[in-house]
């Protein structure tokens, strides 16, 4: 491709609304543009990266013996009634009216259609077992897109569903994908982790999910690798503390603690450490507000909480009305002493004695509580996030915390689907049988944005070669003015494409460092430069994006090397 023909602008500055370096780069790059919050386009360059990621999976998918298919982005509201989802899904889900006043939404996802497919298309057990996947935009009403395409609104994912007839074949086709998806983060060069997940709102068992490491990333992951175990924080269980709980030392004691409404300010003002104090949230519930009680230096897990008796989903603080109702005091002083509303305590509050607590009154914390005396020994629950150090849940080794962007993820979702929408085939006795079902999603834009993530330095882009959107540019040095330049350049060119490469050819009329600069930022792997100097020596100047210098080489030589 010749650069001065597709109207390519790059940035010297990155935009103010980027916070991470790919979203960065990405715009610097020309690969995205924004539309609008968390809507991009996909420019010639960016477009190419995202057809290679494309092509990678859906080589794999058909590796794997999936059947690709496309199925309308636009969906019915029955259909999503049938499964409860249409009030379930929430505001996530973008909706639409047509003119016959129908409601439609922009599929999020395609459990319903696909569904809805093999109820009409699936008679038999002799059809199974049987994947279809498609890849296609969807749209999320995301409440904070951002990070570019990482968290949009619209974006294209590789979604597959599998069939079969009963748990062992479903076992076996979610095996298949686990293998796939392996296969395709391999391909593209990415440093991944898989990990047990939640299974979210789309149900199910078994859930795991591919990460790219990245600081940057959304997700913590608790890992141990000396038992193999991996997990997003999310549903990463926390074990009850071993042992005696502690007997007290100490007499209760209210104290007057004036506006300290936070466990650093408490800290502060007693003098003790974090792990010496409860925390005590009110959120909303079924049935009333619950409050939720832990160690005042752990965070709350709101996976692991929207999924307790009276608690409701999706996890809602209580606003402050509600707050002072039930506890009789201003928010910030709420603790578990005479609390009137259901209460569950962390498992690691088990371990603990003499601790402080809000007294349910403005300005007042107490002192030296124990349970037993003061609190009654309620039975424990896991409600906080793992932190580095805890117990494995196999209680072998001790977890350390890295950081991943969500590229994939793969459910075994059983009859969930397909038991609501009725979709079943005849098996070997003639009977009816409910089919078992798998989902699997791929976030194709998400991976392009998360690959920059891991792959780049001060100066742009450093694609793995699998995702490079060129293989090679040519920077010819005074194109313009050199006849010898220019038809070596154009010869390079025309050989190098005949070859089989994906070359561009920079040549604008712009100064050798605008063009270095350039091609460094969009992060093609091998450069070369055409130049009177080089030529006169029968020489191109050769030199990798991960390189720090340049060679010179012999022509020859220098495509030796491409194909190395
Ligand atoms: P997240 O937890 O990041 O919101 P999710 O678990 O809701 O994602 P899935 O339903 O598992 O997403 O969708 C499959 C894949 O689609 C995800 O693994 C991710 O790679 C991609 N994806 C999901 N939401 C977005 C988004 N808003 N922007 C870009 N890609 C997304
Ligand atoms: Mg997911």
């Amino acid at each position: 491709m010749r650069y001065s023909e597709f109207g390519l602008t790059t940035l010297k500055e990155s935009p103010a609304e980027a916070e991470i370096v790919s979203h960065q780069l990405m715009l610097r790059a020309g690969l995205i543009r924004r539309l609008t919050s968390g809507i991009f386009t996909w420019m010639p360059i960016g477009l190419r990266v995202l057809r290679k990621v494309e092509n990678v999976v859906r080589e794999e998918m058909n590796r794997a013996g999936a059947h690709e298919l496309l199925m309308p982005a636009v969906q019915p509201a029955e259909l999503w009634q049938e499964t409860g989802r249409w009030d379930q899904y929430g505001d996530l889900l973008l909706r639409i009216r047509d003119r016959h006043e129908r409601d439609f939404c922009f599929g999020p996802t395609h459990e319903e259609v696909i569904t809805d497919i093999a109820r009409r298309e699936l008679k038999s057990y002799k059809q199974l077992p049987l994947n279809w996947y498609q890849i296609q935009t969807k749209f999320r009403d995301e409440i904070r897109p951002r990070f570019g395409v990482m968290r949009s609104r619209e974006f294209i994912m590789k979604d597959a569903y599998s069939f079969d007839l009963d748990a062992e074949g479903l076992a076996a086709s979610y095996q298949r994908m686990y293998d796939a998806y392996s296969a395709v983060f391999e391909r593209l060069g990415l440093t991944f982790r898989i990990v047990d997940a939640d299974s979210g709102e789309i149900g199910g068992s078994r859930s795991q999910e591919f990460h790219v490491l990245a600081d940057s990333g959304e997700d913590a992951i608790a890992y141990c690798d000396a038992d193999g175990y991996a997990s997003n924080i999310e549903s990463a269980a926390t074990l009850p503390p071993e042992g005696e709980r502690p007997a007290p030392s100490k007499d209760r004691e209210k104290v007057s603690t004036p506006g300290v409404r936070s466990i650093e300010a408490l800290c502060e003002h007693l003098g003790v450490e974090a792990t010496a104090t409860l925390k005590t949230l009110i959120v909303e519930g079924t049935d009333g507000p619950v409050a939720l009680v832990l160690r005042g230096d752990h965070e709350l897990n709101a996976v692991k909480a929207q999924k307790l008796d009276g608690v409701a989903a999706p996890l809602t603080m209580a606003d402050p009305g509600t707050i002072r109702s039930a506890t009789g005091a201003e928010p910030g002083f709420a603790g578990p002493i005479g609390l009137d509303i259901p209460v569950y305590f962390d498992h690691a509050t088990a371990a603990m004695a003499d601790f402080v607590v809000g007294a349910n009154e403005a300005d007042m914390h107490y002192t030296g509580v124990n349970f037993g005396r003061d609190i009654e020994a309620a039975e424990t629950v896991d409600l906080r996030n793992v932190v580095e150090g805890d117990t494995t849940p196999g209680g072998k080794g001790t977890l350390s915390i890295t950081r991943g962007i969500e590229v994939g993820h793969i459910f075994q979702l059983g009859t969930k689907y397909s038991e609501s929408l009725g979709a079943t085939v005849l098996n070997k006795d003639g009977k009816q049988q409910v089919l078992e079902m798998g989902c699997y999603g791929i976030g194709i834009t998400r991976i392009v944005g998360a690959a920059i993530e891991q792959n780049h330095d001060d100066k742009g882009i450093i694609w793995p070669d699998p995702l490079a959107p060129f293989n090679v540019v040519i920077v010819p040095i005074n194109l313009q003015r050199s006849d010898a330049v220019r038809e070596a350049s154009e010869a390079l060119y025309a050989e190098l494409q005949e070859l089989g490469y994906e070359v561009l050819f920079d040549d604008r009329d712009a100064r050798p460092g605008v063009k270095f600069a350039d091609a460094e930022l969009l992060g093609i792997p091998h450069r070369l430069v055409v130049s009177d100097r080089g030529l006169e020596e029968g020489e191109l100047e050769y030199r990798h994006r991960r390189d720090s210098e340049s060679k010179n080489l012999k022509r020859e030589e220098a495509l030796k090397l491409l194909t190395k």
